[in-house]
Parts: structure tokens; sequence; C-alpha cells
């Protein structure tokens, strides 16, 4: 019997690592007899985003598999970290003060736009920024900022091999879609994009960075958690269009982000598409996808209203063009960013006032 059960486990994969969970060593302990299963599974690290997932998913297949002993089946789930964690990789993001994560609900509502010329608008407020454009389904960092050539170099230090990210706008750049075609994002499976990304993220060379900007894939996922379980993330922003089938999405982006495995603090929503201002009629608005969804979603769920950016010709050539049009300052795009800018700032700043001083650059090894 326990030889059977310890089988059966053997069907589920951690989606992280890619094993099934028996060979990965997360089941510490099976016993099993012909009236009563208990599985204990064991998690190293602290705060594994896929515990839960794997428990039920454990469960179930007892369940079904052994329907007569379905309330004498019980997993148990140990979590935490060894006493003294290996530290098996280095990671560069040890001098980087904050890590915030621009996510959204779905695709097209401007997260990368946003994220892009928040980037620079940061930068302009003096920060030392960085850019992670982990956007694996269709990664636009590059283009927007006018770097899709860039292949980035390799430099050792100490034996080690270290990925030199692209310098543009007076931030550091790094992109997925620097290592691949976009032809290829869509067929990139799971946990080849989650090795992929884990390397972007410990082995680029950030230096000192005050804010790293991470532009995720949109929606929720294994990706995002892989993602989030990597780094200590200060917070995430969510950005969303006012239209009710986009704010729908926010609230799953949200509960992602606040799932008790996650426990990230989400630092607002921002309202990208706000409404429609002529240039040539700078004091006109016209709420084409209705007016304030995302303001009242934020009031309701009870997070900060970051900012409204309205829709503007100029930010979507911006985008096209190589240079997020934030970079033109005093324009009715520019406040809005700056305001934008000056909001993440507080809430981070207000994140980092609750923990100590040292947590703000402590890192996941
Ligand atoms: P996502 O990253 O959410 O998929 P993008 O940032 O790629 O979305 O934006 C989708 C399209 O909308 C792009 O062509 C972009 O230039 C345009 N866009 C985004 N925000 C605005 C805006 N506020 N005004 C005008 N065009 C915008």
């Amino acid at each position: 019997m326990q030889k059977l059960v310890t089988g059966l486990l053997k069907s589920i994969v951690h989606p992280e690592t890619g094993e099934n969970i028996v060979d990965g060593g997360f089941v510490e302990n099976v016993t099993a007899t012909d009236d009563k299963i208990t599985v204990s599974l064991l998690f190293k690290k602290a705060r594994d985003p896929f515990a839960l997932k794997i428990k039920s998913q454990v469960q179930t297949l007892l369940e079904g598999r052994f329907p007569q002993l379905k309330e004498s089946i019980t997993v148990f789930v140990k979590e935490g970290a060894p006493a003294k964690p290996k530290v098996e990789k280095r990671t560069t993001t040890g001098a980087i003060r904050n890590i915030v994560a621009i996510a959204s609900g779905k695709g097209g509502v401007g997260k990368s736009t946003v994220t892009a010329n928040l980037a620079v608008t940061l930068r302009d407020m003096g920060y030392k920024v960085g850019l992670l454009d982990a956007d694996i389904y269709g990664p636009s960092q590059n283009k927007m900022f006018g770097c899709e050539g860039y292949l980035p170099d390799a430099q050792q230090i100490d034996g080690f091999d270290y990925i030199v990210p692209a310098e543009v706008a007076g931030l550091k750049l790094i992109s997925i879609g620097f290592f691949i075609k976009p032809t290829d994002a869509l067929i990139w499976r799971g946990t080849m994009a989650c090795n992929a990304l884990r390397q972007l993220i410990h082995q680029t060379l950030w230096g000192e960075l005050d804010y790293l900007l991470i532009d995720l894939p949109p929606g929720t996922g294994d990706i995002h958690l892989s993602i989030i379980s990597e780094l200590k993330i200060s917070g995430a922003v969510i950005v969303s269009t006012p239209q009710q089938v986009a704010v729908a999405d926010v609230v799953r982006g949200v509960e992602m982000f606040r799932n008790e495995n996650v426990n990230i603090p989400v630092l607002g929503i921002v309202e990208n598409m706000a409404w429609f201002t002529p240039a040539e009629l700078p004091n006109n608005k016209y709420y084409i996808f209705g007016k304030e969804g995302c303001k009242r979603l934020a009031e309701s769920m009870n997070v900060p209203l970051l900012g409204q950016i309205p829709i503007v010709q100029s930010i979507c050539e911006g985008g096209d063009s190589g240079k997020p049009v934030a970079l033109d300052g005093d324009t009715i795009v520019g406040r809005a960013f700056r305001d934008l800018a000056r909001s993440v700032v507080a809430e981070t700043n207000k994140r980092n006032d609750e923990k100590p001083a040292t947590e703000a650059v402590k890192m996941h090894s």
C-alpha cells in the first residue's frame, strides 16, 4: 500500500522544479494502511507558493483513488528554510532597495507602457532605476526603449558569469526579449520560462538600485508565483483600464498577491486610459472606457489608486518610436506619470518604514 501511494504521488510535478514531488524530495513521509493514509509534504523554502496547490493535488488524487478512505486521508505540509540556508547561487539583487512588480489582470491594458514611463519618471526624480521585462508572452520593453537588437554581454567576476544589462535613458534594462525571438515566446513551457527568468533575476549586474521595476506577464499563474518567490518584492502595482471586464480581472490580480502564501503588499492600482484628451483640447476629457472604474474598485478593495493616465496619442507613439513619452517632461502625460511615481515612492517608503531598515535589502537566497 505504501509503495502504491508513493508511486501515485510521482504523477504530481512541482511547477517550478519540473520534478515529480517524490524524486524532488517534497514527500517527507508516507504511512498507508488499508484504513488510513497520511502524507507529510516538506517544502524547504519558507514561502513556497506552490505548497497549497500541491497539497490539494495530493488530497484530490488520493481521495479519487481511495474513495472509501476519504475521511481518513490526511496531508500535512511542513515549510521553512533549513536552519542555515545554503546559498547555492550568487544573487545580484542584494543592493536593490525596492523591487516593485507591475502586473495586470489581462493583456493590452498598457502595463508595459506604464512600466516604461514610470521607470523614466523615477529616474528623472533622481532615483537609480532598473527594469526587468519578464513578460515572457510579449516582451516589449526592448522595443519601447529602442534597443531591440541589444545582445547582452556576459562578464566574469570571481569566476561567476554575470549578464550585463542595456543602459538606456539612464536606466538599466534587461528583457527576456533580448534572448528569445517573439515567435518562440508562446511555445516556452512554464519551467523553461521560470529557469530563464531566474537567471535574469539573479545574474544581471544591476549594481546599486533604488527601484527595480518588474514588468510581469499579464494575468495570474505559475510564472508569476515563481518570480515572486525568487525575490523579496516590496510591493505590487496593478495596471488596468476602467472598463468593467478589465476591472473584474484586477480582483484576481490583487487576490494573487494577497494570498496567504504570497503575502506581497499591493501598493495600489493605476487606471490607464482613464479618459481621452485630444491634443488640441487639453481640458476636455472623454471617458471612452467608462468613468473611474478603477477608482471605485480601489476603494472597494481598500487599496490606493496610485494614478490615472489619460489616453494620449503621444503615449502610443512614444512606445512605438522607442522613446517613452514621459521623458518629455512638462506635458499632461509627464505630469500624470510624475503623480504616479510620487505615489509609488510614497507607498514603498511607507512599507519600508514599517519594517526594520535591514529588511529592505534582505533577499531570499
Ligand atoms: P500591455 O503591456 O498591458 O499588454 P501595452 O503597454 O503593450 O499593454 O499597451 C498596449 C497598446 O496600448 C500599445 O500600443 C500602447 O502604445 C497603447 N497604450 C497604452 N497606454 C496608452 C495610453 N495611455 N494612451 C495611448 N495609448 C496607450
